[in-house]
């Protein structure tokens, strides 16, 4: 095995192996253009795509693929080979437009409503800022895609244009600091993934698993996580090989794969990257994501990536740790030694926690899903309000500032371990927080609603927005500032008079917490279909618009597809379950009934006295909650066909929502009951105990 160094991003067509195998003057040219931001020469276009193409050929690939992110969530690929005929032979080629350019069928991705089906025509376009990369013997060059007309019907150009966005307002405020020097100012993204493994065989045998991603049904094991032995707990030989060989993949794809451990869930563990560019650390995460589930497969595992697979054990988030970086490498979030004087940070700061509170709405429902919503507001994950936690150093310093008071730093004191071979060091000025939806730790925020199974293109084009529009309220109010000084701490005590209620360093799970936010007038929105509505508010589309992210028809048109997809899910659960229930559930019970009513005549042929036995005991138990079972079954099936007197899709998930997916929690209950009182070899499924603890 080759080492890691030689190893890493060996299937990328990255920086170092394009100066390598590109003529220099081409080399020089496309990096200009990058770096500029301009449209791509065909003729250096050719000449990449023909330097890519050999190089793909010579490790081993026969086909190109665009590779995008159409509004499905997932990533999609068409294939071609590099095949050309020459008389009975045929050549390996690629031209500059074929890496430009492609055109799939767009007309069976969701466009939501802005194309019918008979206008099929859509487009792939090479995004030059994320690199090439070989996977299956296939060359993949990430790509935009939109359709015919030119609307936006992935998540990668949305982002791109937030990323322009924010580049332009910080350019213009570092530019009033007297930073002349910086060309770009990028915003950066290590998005935290949490996934559970489990053993494939009793993969297979749940239809819950295989059709949705999660259990419908399943008891609550003996032992869950209240030992909390799990958490960075010793990793066991069969996932340390699987996490061993995903590192190795993800290596030569050239992504920063670096911290693995155990997570709070049993059978749940974490990848964490190096973070990077927005735009490549949302490929990455794609193709982490996808790479999870192969290599597992390969070592007879299943990664289950859904937000909620078990109920009543954890579930899993993606933590988006976000920040601002100029192109040579200043990080704009990074207080630096006496943050109180560092204005601006504090304006950057400012822009933020004004962002955060003016459009909570967008944030929440860039995270919002049907997976999610067994998340947010449950009580692992953060809660579905959202507020910004500071940390003590911070908020002293912002409160000094607001009431013109002097701020006197706390110093940072040293951690003494009373072990005198122990290291002494510095504490932080400020413990975590681990409650808080959106954490400031350090040098960048954390945003930790994000749902595991979530492209993060969503939420980082949010946050690039919102802060967007901050920054620029901000550089249109400071360029016409006579004391410019002056002018920056005004700026940041109005805003934190104005947005202090988004602040909150204390505890988001507790219940006093609920009414606090609904004093300060924060939302609650609890579920996809409640949140849902604000995404087309005035002021929203109003934003999108002015910063060329969305034109009001691709946001209505996402609004659209999003509705539409939590109906879809909640239908697939439901008709899921209720197969589970009318085809393993009830004929498993009525089975176990009969070997206990059999026991029990038995029982009274021997001793007609014993007519109080355990089996007549328990057989009107489980009769009871057969019956009620089934009653339950038949309130549910009536529940979805009912969805069909809705059209509008809000309404429709409305519907899902309090209708059909109630009655699969109440029939739920009654069948997790059912399982508790049964013997385990007539259930028909493998219990939340195997599930959890058998790899
Ligand atoms: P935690 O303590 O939450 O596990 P770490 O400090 O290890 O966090 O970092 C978590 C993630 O945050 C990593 O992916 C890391 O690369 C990322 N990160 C660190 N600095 C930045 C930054 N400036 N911008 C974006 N992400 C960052
Ligand atoms: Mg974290």
């Amino acid at each position: 095995m080759s080492s890691v160094p030689e190893m890493f991003g060996s299937l990328v067509f990255n920086d170092s192996t394009m100066k390598e195998r590109l003529p220099k003057d081409i080399y020089k040219a496309f990096k200009k253009t990058i770096d500029e931001g301009k449209p791509l020469d065909l003729t250096i276009a050719n000449a990449v795509a023909n330097a890519m193409k050999d190089w793909a050929v010579e490790k081993g690939a026969t086909h190109y693929t665009h590779w995008f992110q159409p509004m499905t969530g997932i990533t999609a690929e068409k294939h071609d080979s590099f095949i050309s005929p020459v008389g009975d032979k045929v050549i390996m080629e690629f031209s500059g437009k074929e890496l430009i350019k492609g055109e799939p069928d767009a007309s069976s991705f969701p466009s939501g409503g802005i194309r019918a089906t008979f206008e099929a025509r859509g487009y792939t376009a090479w995004d030059p800022t994320s690199y090439a990369f070989i996977k299956d013997g296939s060359l993949c060059i990430p790509t935009a895609f939109c359709s015919y007309t030119g609307e936006v019907l992935d998540k990668k150009t949305p982002l791109l244009r937030s990323m322009e966005a924010i580049n332009t307002q910080a350019l213009r405020i570092l530019k009033l600091f007297g930073n002349t020097e910086a060309k770009r100012v990028i915003t950066t993204v290590g998005p935290e993934q949490e996934y559970f493994l489990i053993d494939k065989e009793m993969y297979k045998k749940r239809k819950d698993l295989i059709y949705c991603g999660r259990t419908l049904f399943g008891a609550r094991p003996p032992k869950g996580q209240e030992l909390e032995d799990h958490y960075f707990g010793v990793i066991k030989p069969r996932v340390s090989a699987y996490m061993k060989e995903l590192d190795e993949e993800l290596w030569k794809l050239g992504i920063l794969a670096k911290t693995k451990h155990n997570e709070v869930a049993p059978a749940q563990h974490e990848l964490a990257p190096i973070f990077t560019t927005s735009n490549v650390a949302t490929d990455h995460n794609q193709l982490t994501m996808e790479m999870m589930k192969k290599v597992a497969d390969r070592h007879g595992l299943v990664c289950l990536l859904h937000e909620k697979p078990f109920a009543g054990v954890n579930g899993s988030g993606k933590h988006n740790n976000w920040s601002m970086s100029t192109d040579l490498g200043e990080n704009l979030l990074e207080p630096g030694k006496k943050p109180s004087e560092n204005k601006q940070f504090l304006l950057f700061l400012a822009a933020v926690i004004k962002g955060v509170d003016e459009y909570q709405d967008l944030l929440r429902i860039s995270v919002a899903s049907a997976g999610n919503d067994h998340r947010l507001g449950a009580n692992e994950a953060p809660p579905a309000i959202i507020s910004i936690f500071l940390g003590d150093e911070l908020k002293d310093i912002l409160d000094a500032i607001e009431t013109g008071t002097e701020y006197h730093a706390q110093g940072r004191a040293i951690m003494d371990t009373k072990v005198a071979v122990l290291p002494n060091f510095y504490k932080d000025t400020t413990d975590r927080n681990r409650t808080s939806p959106f954490a400031f730790t350090g040098n960048k925020f954390e945003f930790r609603m994000a749902g595991s199974a979530e492209n993060i293109g969503c939420p980082n084009e949010m946050l690039n927005t919102i802060v967007a529009e901050e920054l620029e309220q901000f550089a249109d109010v400071l360029e016409k500032a006579d004391d410019f000084d002056k002018a920056v701490i005004d700026l940041v005590r109005k805003t934190y008079q104005e947005h202090k209620r988004i602040v909150f360093n204390g505890d988001n799970y507790s219940d006093e917490w609920l009414e606090e936010a609904e004093r300060r007038g924060l939302y609650n929105l609890r579920s996809m279909p409640e949140a849902m509505p604000h995404y087309v508010a005035e002021k929203n589309l109003k934003l999108f618009k002015k910063h060329g992210i969305f034109t009001e028809a691709e946001v209505r048109a996402r609004y659209e597809i999003q509705l539409e997809n939590y109906s879809k899910i909640i239908n697939i659960e439901a008709l899921t379950t209720l197969d589970m229930a009318k085809k393993d559930i009830v004929p498993a019970v009525v089975k176990y009934l009969k070997l206990l009513a059999d026991s029990a005549s038995v029982m009274k042929s021997v001793d007609s006295e014993i007519c109080t036995c355990a089996e007549t005991e328990l057989l009107k138990k489980l009769s009871a909650l057969l019956t009620d079972f089934t009653k339950k079954i038949d309130v549910l099936d009536k529940a979805v066909v009912g969805a069909k007197d809705y059209t509008d899709v809000q309404e429709l998930a409305n519907y899902y929502r309090n209708s059909v997916f109630a009655a699969m929690q109440e029939l739920r209950a009654v069948a997790d009951e059912m399982e508790s009182n049964m013997s385990a070899e007539y259930w028909p499924y493998p219990s939340y105990g195997k599930l959890l603890f058998s790899v």
